[in-house]
């Protein structure tokens, strides 16, 4: 007969009337002999299984009732060791290092001794100890929330970082700031402070919390609330009122003030009643400002009073406001700030941000105003002793390991040293693989403990909860996860993070990184792919290391989003002729566009507004351009909205389009640009076996020549340039094995319409007299692997998706008739990205000659004409590359300057 936990009751303390809780400990040897425990509870009949730990209790292995122990009776529950395979207990203890006493450099030896092929690199990063506050600052807060802050808020000692110290002051002083910190390092306590020290002083004051993820306000929300004195269980209020969970009055001392969180997840009901509150610090996201907040301006029962006592604007997570959610995003701040203006307010900026490139001119660019900078890193934050493994196997190894097989070494390595860990995967496809590959292993191990579990979006908010939970109580020592574990959420203390493949930024590469080493040291292990990218990274370690950062590139002049910002803006208020230097300097051709398309009309007198025909449009979403395609289902249910040049390249008929982590097949496929509209119709592949690639055709002239300079050789340019783009076929790339090459298929009547569309570029024209060294049918070729080189070396230096940018190359470029290679940014109206690069070009053209130079791949195969990792090759074609040439051309105009 199989047993059930009836049989292990304790007959004191879990039979009869009355019965205890279920509390058993058990305890076992694991392999070395060591004593182990564990607790076992119970769930809907289930044993429940705690973690395992060493104990010194001298012990016989078997089970004990926790209620007995006690009461002093130390007596075996009766079962064998059959009994206990049938309960499912009788797996060996595995006993996790805590994360207190982890020391990096034994699990860095353990790996090198095992994988030495592949660790390409290893760097260690030194602990850095706290630096506090004297509490000057402290001290000249309103006494109330001074006490507060001591009492409830600050760990024993109350005393603030020095950078906390210093935000603080700068604010005080009328200033904005921009503080930059590595992740959970006490950031919000530097803005929150100033907040509550206006908003307690005067009712009238208001603040407004903008954060890019509803995650976020909800942690925001809940770290408020720590403040709160009036000893009210919100969380059990919140369970029978709705409201309670979005909108709480705190109390501090003999002060009052009113938070809510206005964001997507609101309901509407507890919308209206959140207006009806008027709270004075309002936490929401961009795009619930864009679609509904600002257009309430003027509304009395709505945000009049919000804006007219408008003090600080915090703007949390600065670092994520790049590309096109940065144009947008900056033209949001412009609305936002004229409206103030109509109030008659001027709020400070409190700006705060993952370590970045030039905060102080980031943040400019964003407000218009130049900020003060606080840096958390150099001031204040204490950080254990870390250390960051590089492993990759080899772009030519004969034999090729997916990703995936990388990843479970590492994840089972990183087991059988019983060291606490997460790893971050890309696709919910790779999550899948790693998991089932690493547990059946461990089953062949015999370990058969749920030690080790996947989290994604897709699981249900409970498991998510439970998963979270666990991890922080310490009984799960595995979890891998999409990035949604990545920020902002606590999960306790891990000792590792795997992260599998570049992330696509060294922000999100760090935050990731930052999961692990919170309670001690910590060990990160990138796992690099085998794309162009990850291959620099594991050639140059130091550009990883050395940046720690990047820049956030962004163009708030990018016409198609000013354009659409100016139709809301008006929408909110009519606009006037002083509002047009706020918009900048794309701001007044848009609005003769807009008022020759009879979209707006003016009354002569300086004032703008809409027409009847674009009161009927519809809104624009905020994450995205006009000129955007809709992508749904076939529930016809919208997945995502796709710029046209980008719906171009990877929405055509045959196209495999991949989304986060999720692939899908083309189903239909209607796009009319001339109309400027078009839908796609997908649906979800299981399997996917390769993505598509599209072989576009490019047309280019230079329209607006901004900036250039003239040299012997070459003449360098940037400025806005016209692109004339079709797709005539595409390339399937496979997605787990890279070892056959991509086949090419042509699109014939299936291919989407061309398109014609503005954006931003950088050009080097080049003197006839470079190219005379190189035999005049390679010279083509040359030219098309220079653009190759420097479009990868853009993308690197710059950190964007190579998909961000374009490289052309030709030999007689419009009248001028001069060889010419040209960057531009793939986004219509550009982002940013080579206007950045252009202001770098010494760099990129540098980083260039050496992405030729030291291929990983062609420089131990002579033989090769070029490849993606160099001159990011038309796939297959190798005639029309020419790796050594481009870099004679190259060399040669360098030389020269
Ligand atoms: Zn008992
Ligand atoms: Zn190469």
């Amino acid at each position: 007969m199989k047993m059930n936990i009836i049989a292990i009751r304790c007959r004191r303390h879990n039979r009869g009337e009355n019965p205890k809780s279920f509390r058993l400990l058990q305890i076992a040897l694991d392999q070395g002999q060591k004593r182990a425990m564990r607790y076992l509870t119970e769930k809907d009949g289930n044993i429940v299984k705690g973690a395992w730990s060493y104990t010194s209790r001298p012990f016989a292995p078997g089970l004990y009732c926790f209620h007995c122990l006690n009461e002093g009776i130390r007596e075996m529950i009766p079962v064998d060791l059959e009994d206990l395979r049938d309960l499912g207990l009788s797996d060996l203890p595995l006993v996790f290092q805590s994360a207190e006493s982890f020391q990096a450099v034994t699990l860095v030896n353990s790996m090198i001794n095992r994988y030495q092929d592949a660790i390409r690199n290893i760097q260690e990063f030194p602990a850095r100890s706290a630096s506090f506050d004297d509490n000057r600052i402290i001290n000249g807060l309103n006494p109330e929330l001074q006490h507060v802050l001591q009492k409830k808020v600050l760990p024993k000692g109350g005393k603030l970082y020095s950078f906390q110290a210093k935000a603080i002051e700068v604010a005080l002083n009328g200033h904005d700031i921009i503080i930059t910190t590595p992740t959970a390092s006490g950031k919000s306590l530097a803005y929150i402070l100033p907040v509550l020290e206006a908003t307690l002083c005067s009712s009238d004051a208001t603040a407004l919390y903008i954060s890019p993820l509803v995650a976020l306000t909800e942690d925001q929300f809940e770290a408020l609330t720590i403040f709160d004195e009036s000893g009210t269980d919100w969380i059990r209020k919140g369970e029978r009122f709705s409201i309670h969970r979005v909108c709480r009055t705190l109390v501090i001392g003999s002060r009052r003030v009113t938070i809510a969180r206005y964001d997507g997840s609101v309901l509407p009901g507890d919308r209206e009643e959140i207006r009806r509150r008027r709270p004075q610090y309002v936490l929401t996201t961009p795009d619930m400002l864009h679609m509904a907040m600002l257009r309430g301006a003027f509304d009395d029962r709505h945000w009049r009073y919000l804006l007219a006592g408008l003090r600080y604007i915090v703007i949390d997570e600065m670092h994520i406001y790049r590309g096109i959610l940065g144009a947008s995003f900056a033209n949001l701040i412009r609305r936002l700030q004229r409206l103030c203006r109509l109030h008659g307010t001027n709020p400070q900026f409190l700006c705060a941000s993952a370590t970045m490139v030039d905060p102080i001119g980031t943040v400019e660019r964003f407000i218009g105003r130049r900020p003060v900078g606080v840096d958390g890193s150099e001031d204040g934050v204490p950080q254990h002793k870390r250390m960051v493994v590089i492993w990759s196997s080899s772009v030519d190894d004969g034999q090729v390991y997916a990703t995936s097989t990388h990843a479970k070494n590492v994840l089972l390595h990183l087991i059988s040293e019983r060291v606490r860990h997460i790893a971050f995967a890309r696709s919910i496809g790779e999550i899948n693989d790693i998991y089932r590959f690493t547990s059946a292993e461990l089953r062949e191990q015999g370990i058969d403990t749920p030690l080790i579990k996947p989290f994604m979006r897709e699981l249900r908010p409970d498991e998510k909860r439970a998963i979270i939970r666990d991890l922080k109580d310490g009984r799960l020592h595995s979890v891998i996860s999409t990035t949604a574990l990545s920020m902002g959420i606590d999960i306790g203390s891990l000792s590792a993070a795997v992260i599998i493949g570049f992330p696509g930024s060294i922000a999100q590469f760090w935050q990731q990184a930052g999961r692990a080493g919170r309670a001690g040291e910590g060990v990160i292990i990138l796992i690099a792919d085998r794309n162009p990218l990850d291959q620099f990274f594991v050639q140059h370690p130091e550009v990883l290391f050395d940046l720690n950062a990047e820049p956030v590139y962004c163009n708030p002049d990018n016409p198609y989003i000013v354009r659409s910002h100016l139709l809301t803006a008006a929408r909110e208020f009519p606009l006037s002729d002083e509002d047009f230097h706020l918009f900048g300097k794309a701001a007044l051709d848009q609005i003769q566009t807009l008022t020759a398309e009879g979209l707006m009309t003016s009354d002569g007198m300086g004032r703008y507004e809409l027409t009847e025909s674009a009161k009927n449009l519809a809104d624009t979403p905020f994450r995205s351009l006009t000129f955007a395609v809709p992508v749904k289902d076939q529930e016809k249910r919208l997945i995502v909205e796709v710029d046209a040049a980008r719906a171009q390249r990877a929405l055509h008929r045959h196209a495999h389009y991949q989304h986060i982590d999720r692939y899908y097949r083309v189903i239909s496929c209607d796009l009319d640009w001339s109309r400027g509209r078009g839908e796609v119709v997908v649906q979800e592949l299981e399997h996917p076996e390769y993505t598509t690639a599209a072989h576009v055709e490019i047309d280019i002239s230079i329209i607006d020549c901004q900036i250039q300079r003239d040299d012997e050789h070459y003449v360098v340019g940037y400025g806005i340039v016209k692109c004339h783009t079709r797709v005539d076929g595409y390339y399937e790339v496979p997605l787990f094995s890279r070892n056959e090459p991509f086949k090419y298929r042509p699109l014939g009547r299936a291919a989407p319409p061309p398109l014609e569309y503005q954006t931003q570029a950088f050009w080097l024209l080049l003197s006839p007299k470079v190219l005379d060294a190189i035999s005049p049918d390679e010279r083509e070729a040359a030219m098309y692997s220079l653009a190759g080189a420097l479009r990868l070396a853009t993308s690197i230096e710059e950190l964007c998706d190579l998909s961000d940018v374009e490289g052309v190359g030709m030999l007689h470029f419009q009248d001028v008739l001069r060889p010419m290679v040209m960057v531009y940014d793939t986004v219509p109206g550009g982002v940013g990205i080579t206007e950045a690069a252009f202001r770098r070009l010494d760099r990129i053209l540098l980083r260039a000659v050496q992405i030729l130079e030291e291929c990983p791949y062609c420089s131990k195969h002579p033989e090769s004409r070029g490849c993606p990792y160099c001159v990011t090759a038309r796939y297959g074609d190798e005639k029309t590359i020419n790796r050594l040439a481009a870099l004679e051309i190259i060399r040669n105009f360098q030389s020269s300057s």
